[in-house]
């Protein structure tokens, strides 16, 4: 049993999430991959749907689709959401079950920035997903983290509980939350870009439109 754990701001969730995800959880024989929303994100913005609002989007996104699920355990937790205490959370949780953080490669090279980041690795195996127009250029710190850490064999991820960094190569959809963001804001339609519940609701709460 090993565990991917997707989190983000899903503001809203999309297709570049979840395909990705789908792919994760069959190229790496995953078990389960979990979607975690965060509460207060420390690195950016607040986010312009509520936490229930994105928390209630992403379990519409997977519901009845085997090996994704939602993790709420951020929303539940006060203050700002640091990758690091989730991971010490699920680890408590989950024993010594392999867990996979799965990250963009945008938010990959922003790593050194994160709170207590170098305890990441001992916690998770990182996983990183390639992203359409975001070059990977890894310097200083992260080179070294690379140079030590890095496989290119799914099948070691299986034989530890955390310490090996994957890149891994998936469909390629060139999608942000920003862009669905704007085109509600325009009043433009956001169809094939998220699952249809998720476009329902953001369509029924009035969620994004100015
Ligand atoms: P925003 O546009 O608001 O910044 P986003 O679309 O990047 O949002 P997040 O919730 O911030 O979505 O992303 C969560 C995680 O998913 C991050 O690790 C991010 O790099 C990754 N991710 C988001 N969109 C894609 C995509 N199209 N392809 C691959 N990874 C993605």
């Amino acid at each position: 049993m090993t565990i991917g754990i997707l989190g983000g701001t899903f503001d809203p969730i999309h297709f570049g999430h979840l395909r990705p995800a789908v792919e994760l959880l069959q190229d790496l024989a995953l078990s389960e991959v979990r979607f975690v929303p965060s509460n207060v994100p420390p690195h950016r913005d607040a986010t312009c749907a509520t936490g229930q609002q994105r928390l209630r989007m992403v379990s519409a996104a997977v519901a009845g689709e085997p090996g994704l699920s939602v993790d709420d355990r951020e929303l539940c937790r006060p203050g700002p959401s640091y990758m690091v205490e989730t991971l010490r959370s699920l680890r408590q949780d989950l024993g010594q079950t392999p867990l996979c953080m799965i990250v963009g490669v945008d938010a990959f090279m922003g790593l050194p920035t994160w709170h207590c980041w170098r305890e990441l690795i001992t916690l998770a195996h990182i996983i990183v997903m390639r992203r359409p127009g975001k070059i990977a250029s890894y310097s200083g710190e992260l080179s070294e983290l690379m140079q030590t850490h890095q496989i290119d064999r799914p099948d070691k991820l299986h034989q530890r509980e955390s310490g090996w960094i994957l890149c891994s190569d998936v469909t390629q959809l060139e999608i942000s939350a920003t862009q669905i963001r704007a085109l509600v804001a325009q009043g433009k339609s956001i169809r094939y870009l998220v699952p249809d519940a998720v476009a329902e609701m953001i369509a029924t709460e009035k969620i994004f439109a100015h």
